[in-house]
């Protein structure tokens, strides 16, 4: 007698992808019946809120194939909180997530599977060379990975996406994780968990252009810092305290002058500067506390992270 076969989740965030998609979802059937008789596969959709032909496509694709399922959410809510949800929903032994624009192989996964067998509970892809990529988006990824472990406590591999594969140990440690502002490949290595890496070369995007404009890039990434660390608080206080020793020399030497020399001390000129100094010092560090006090206003209104539209096959 044969065990059951184990259930493998591919969680798929698409937003606005009608170019890929149909691509998209070959390929990972394709992967899916290749790996049939070793796991069967699940492919999870998830429609963040899309707004052109994608979701007419993948329903097309999901009344063929019962084992394509989709969640259709009632309007974009960002790609973090589309994988969030594919990972709630997922029904697998293990949960593998990957991007519908093809950048990466799904052919990867089967490699993740086999590598997770041998006693690992994440197994992330870790990219090698990044084909398509403008030299900005490299340079900006490598300074942002820099930063952010120099801010951040725990360990995030650099050159990683959340391209990878847990097992369902780690995904009932996550689904507890209800925090809004999401940065996905930071809160998998927090739960800790054994993990290792799997190299591969990032292709260019099979079709359309990038969801993730630079307005969003940056905004991504300084979530991941203020969701991460509270380091920028700490460099407020140090930097109050070297303006305060400033200007505590400033006004020693400037009563030496008064009273042990004849120089006149200098007048409006360096108030001003200083005054101005402080002013914008105080008006940008408020601003960070400001940063920090959103977030928590954000969390503590406990609204659900995501609106669900329409759940197909699941
Ligand atoms: N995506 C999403 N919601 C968004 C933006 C993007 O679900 O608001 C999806 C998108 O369809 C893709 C994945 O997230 O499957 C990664 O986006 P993209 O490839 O545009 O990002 P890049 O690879 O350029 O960083
Ligand atoms: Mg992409």
């Amino acid at each position: 007698m044969n065990a059951p076969l184990k259930l493998l989740s591919v969680v798929v965030p698409v937003y606005n992808e009608e170019e890929t998609i149909a691509e998209a979802i070959k390929r990972l059937q394709d992967f899916q019946l290749s790996l049939a008789s070793e796991i069967s596969v699940e492919l999870i959709f998830v429609s963040d809120g899309c707004q052109d032909n994608s979701l007419v496509l993948l329903r097309a694709f999901a009344e063929a194939n019962p084992l394509i399922k989709i969640i259709s959410f009632s309007r974009n809510f960002g790609h973090q909180i589309a994988i969030t949800a594919g990972i709630d929903m997922a029904a697998g032994d293990y949960v593998a997530v990957i991007d519908a624009d093809l950048q990466d192989p799904p052919e990867l996964i089967a490699d993740m599977y086999r590598m997770a067998l041998t006693g690992f509970d994440v197994v992330y892809g870790k990219r090698r060379s990044r084909a398509g990529e403008t030299v900005f988006k490299k340079a900006t990824a490598a300074a942002f990975y820099r930063l952010l472990n120099y801010m951040c406590e725990i360990d995030i591999p650099s050159d990683t996406g959340d391209f990878r594969l847990m097992s369902r140990k780690v995904v009932d440690a996550f689904k507890p994780m209800r925090e809004r502002h999401r940065f996905v490949r930071g809160m998998v290595p927090w739960l800790g968990f054994k993990s290792t890496p799997i190299e591969y070369d990032r292709a260019e995007r099979f079709a359309g252009t990038t969801k993730y404009p630079l307005r969003k890039m940056l905004d991504f990434a300084t979530n991941a810092i203020l969701s991460f660390s509270s380091k920028p608080l700490a460099v407020a206080v140090r930097l109050g305290f070297v303006t305060i020793m400033a200007a505590l020399a400033g006004g020693l030497y400037m009563l030496y002058l008064k009273l042990f020399t004849n120089t006149p001390v200098p007048g409006l000129t360096s108030i001003l500067l200083t005054i101005v100094m402080l002013g914008g010092m105080q008006i940008m560090l408020i601003g960070v506390v400001g940063a920090y006090i959103a977030r928590i206003f954000e969390e503590v209104k406990g609204r659900p992270l995501y609106v669900i539209d329409e759940t197909i096959n699941m």
